[in-house]
């Protein structure tokens, strides 16, 4: 097979907040305006690069807001969220675990630093991407899905790295998400002077965080903190870590449609989005305390 080639290793854009809580680098749609469908399935990718948060009594976080028409995923690395939603589902995203939430018709929903956390402050690092529906399941019904660290696919390598498995298939180990259009994503926790590959479909849109460490990709070296954008040209990844590193990889077949985006709203057309904030404005996406 032939190698996937780099079209560019991005560096973090500025960060921006999030409510008071996160701390995010937003790498698409808009960092490097990529464009909205460039990483499709992928909509959207906040990064929150680590930081110390202070101890707080009133955790930080963002408050009660909706969301219609795609998935949110939440991976904590370091610290923990706190999670409430209008179908009556709540928990807490600790370090490794995944949160896979499914807003699709609408939900409302709250992220908080979970209140332990908050008292006693510290570093604190975090992805949240935005998974685009295809219009057919953009109105399906919400679903959330909360995966530990313990559910999650785990593909062992030597020198004690490991493969997490979140979504898709990596050398036989199934992910634990279940998902609407294939999807690849994968957690690679590995030692210095590890060596590994990752086959990845062509005409997938692909990406890589340096969430931790230093590696060679392709033999080009990126450092933490960047995101390895890829073209649709090649399948094979090559990766040498010259730290010990963890690497964040996605990897999904494009969803071919038109998208129209309006803040916390992920769409086909115009009069959808106006639809959406219709029911919300009517309360038909349920109700949640703030
Ligand atoms: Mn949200």
């Amino acid at each position: 097979m032939a190698t996937k080639i780099i079209q560019q290793i991005l560096p973090p854009p500025a960060p921006h907040m999030v409510g008071d809580g996160f701390r995010v680098h937003n790498f698409f749609p808009s960092g490097y305006n990529l464009g909205n469908n460039r990483m499709s399935p992928f909509f959207m990718m906040d990064y929150n690069s680590k930081v110390d948060f202070s101890p707080r009594e009133n955790p930080r976080g963002v408050g009660v807001h909706p969301h219609r028409g795609f998935e949110t995923v939440t991976i904590a690395y370091q610290g923990k969220v706190a999670h409430h939603d209008s179908t009556g589902n709540s928990g807490v995203i600790s370090e490794g675990d995944v949160q896979w939430m499914t807003a699709a018709s609408g939900i409302l929903h709250k992220e908080y630093h979970e209140e332990e956390f908050s008292k006693k402050g510290g570093p604190f690092q975090m992805i949240q991407l935005w998974v685009n529906l295809p219009a057919k399941d953009k109105m399906s019904k919400p679903k959330y899905q909360a995966i530990t660290n313990d559910q999650l696919g785990k593909y062992h390598l030597d020198k004690g790295g490991v493969v997490e498995v979140i979504a898709g298939e990596f050398k036989g180990v199934k992910g634990a998400a279940s998902t609407f259009t294939p999807i690849e994503m994968y957690n690679a926790k590995i030692k210095k002077g590890t060596a590994l590959t990752f086959d990845l479909p062509e005409n997938f849109n692909t990406g890589m965080l340096v969430v931790e460490g230093a590696v060679k990709v392709n033999r080009e070296k990126a450092p933490a903190d960047n995101f390895i954008l890829f073209k649709n040209e090649g399948e094979t990844i090559s990766v040498e870590a010259d730290e010990n590193s963890v690497l964040f990889i996605i990897s999904g077949e494009p969803i071919n449609e038109p998208i129209a985006a309006y803040g916390p709203f992920l769409m086909n057309t115009h009069e959808e989005l106006e639809q959406a904030l219709e029911d919300f404005n009517k309360g038909k996406f349920g109700y949640l305390e703030d």
